[in-house]
């Protein structure tokens, strides 16, 4: 299926500027070139001005919240005259990037290591994302376009990866607009009966049908790290702390004690798991080690005890730009308790995984936090997601990880 798509005056400057998406308000006209019998074909699509002038390539849905996904920009001309070929030119792009973007991150494909192999948007591939798991594969199919190749993607996959497995997941609110089912099932080969990955010497189980995103935050592995550097002897609080990758690098950095908070029992039990394994098998000196199911806000609300390093990791609290206000109100309130808890010249490692509050917006917050705390604060270091998530230079809102980490007296 082949679209022409014409954009109202005007707006064709973010296209012209390489940006991936092209919302509803700036389509002036759609155009089918060619229908095929397929049931569920690809929905290649051509952007023109609206002085007719070719601007990009991509797929389209309608209905979706970003019904263009654009792959490929400037060009001068259509790489043919023949429908169908420009049709098999975008998919083609499409496996290119693919190949590009699995052969680039070799790394994270070595032993029981883990990672992201294709991140969307920030590897020209809007909709798809692939971490892998050992020797095994997690993939992630967010758009319809994307969807209508599924087989072609899968097979370019296990072409260059030949994983042990594939396991598929999706859920979220986009699934409706996309017209997509919810997935969470091995789509091929065999899943160990223990899977689980290493990451700085530490192993983490994983249990990919009830794991969160993908089943690994491999977006923090790097700030993960970072934490050792300022555990030795400290008394700390993960708050939502998943499967515990804050707090177990925290010890292995030799905190004395660390409580592991998080709000769902699924998370907490995977947590124990991975402390109780890693204390054994990597000797680590006898700590203290909690664990508390509880809302993060109740717990820093009503434990009076004292931390000297806190860890504020939580959820994405803005989905949409719509939601931005509540949302800085909720990172206000959590880093706001968090600086009365800690101890003078304690840490905290803050972070927002809300593409829509940016790092501008995310200093303002912690500003207010802040002045309403009446502490000093000083940045000690600016951080960002993990460098298997590259950020496209065309698409800011694939920054979507922010993080700092403060010194509070
Ligand atoms: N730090 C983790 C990832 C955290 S994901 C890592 O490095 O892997 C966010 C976690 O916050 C989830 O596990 C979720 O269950 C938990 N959560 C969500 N809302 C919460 C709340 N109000 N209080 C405590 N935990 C919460």
């Amino acid at each position: 299926m082949l679209y022409k798509i014409y954009l109202k005056p005007g707006k064709e400057k973010p296209v012209l500027a390489g940006h991936p998406w092209i919302f509803s308000g700036a389509i002036l006209r759609v155009e089918l070139v060619e229908s095929t019998e397929d049931a569920n074909p690809f929905p290649a699509c051509v952007v023109y001005s609206s002085e007719n002038k070719i601007l990009a390539m991509g797929y389209y849905h309608p209905t979706s919240d970003i019904p263009i996904r654009l792959l490929d920009y400037g060009m001068k001309e259509l790489p043919s005259s023949n429908p169908e070929e420009i049709i098999q030119h975008i998919i083609w792009i499409i496996m290119e990037r693919i190949e590009k973007s699995i052969l680039r991150r070799s790394d994270e494909w070595s032993g029981h290591g883990g990672g992201r192999l294709i991140h969307g948007e920030g590897d020209f591939l809007p909709g798809l994302f692939l971490d892998a798991f050992g020797k095994g594969v997690v993939l992630i199919i967010q758009t319809r376009g994307m969807e209508t190749i599924r087989q072609k993607i899968i097979s370019r996959i296990q072409d260059l990866l030949h994983a042990d497995f594939i396991f598929e997941k999706r859920s979220g609110r986009f699934l409706k607009k996309e017209n997509l089912p919810e997935k969470n099932e091995l789509i091929s080969g065999v899943m160990p009966e223990n899977l689980f990955i290493e990451e700085h010497g530490l192993r983490y189980f994983i249990h990919l049908p009830e794991g969160q995103k993908t089943g690994f935050y491999f977006d923090q592995t790097r700030n993960r790290l970072l934490i050792r550097k300022y555990s030795s002897g400290k008394r700390v609080v993960d708050a939502f702390s998943y499967n515990g990758g804050f707090g177990i690098n925290a010890l292995a950095g030799g905190a004395k004690e660390v409580i592991f908070l998080d709000a769902s029992s699924v998370a907490l039990e995977t947590a124990k798991r991975n402390i109780e394994y890693n204390i054994r098998e990597n000797h680590l000196p006898d700590m203290q080690v909690q664990f508390i199911q509880e809302d993060s806000f109740r717990f820093f609300r009503e434990d009076k005890t004292n931390a000297d390093l806190i860890i504020l990791d939580p959820p994405k609290f803005a989905h949409h730009a719509s939601e931005v206000t509540a949302a800085s109100r909720g990172y206000k309130d959590i880093n706001l308790l968090a600086m009365k808890k800690i101890t003078s010249g304690g840490i905290i490692f803050t972070f927002s995984c809300s593409s829509a509050v940016d790092m501008r917006l995310f200093r303002q917050i912690i500003f207010a936090a802040a002045k309403d705390a009446g502490k000093q604060v000083q940045i000690l270091h600016i951080l960002s997601q993990n460098d298997d998530h590259p950020i496209s230079i065309y698409h800011p809102e694939g920054e979507y990880l922010k993080g700092l980490v403060l010194r509070v007296d």
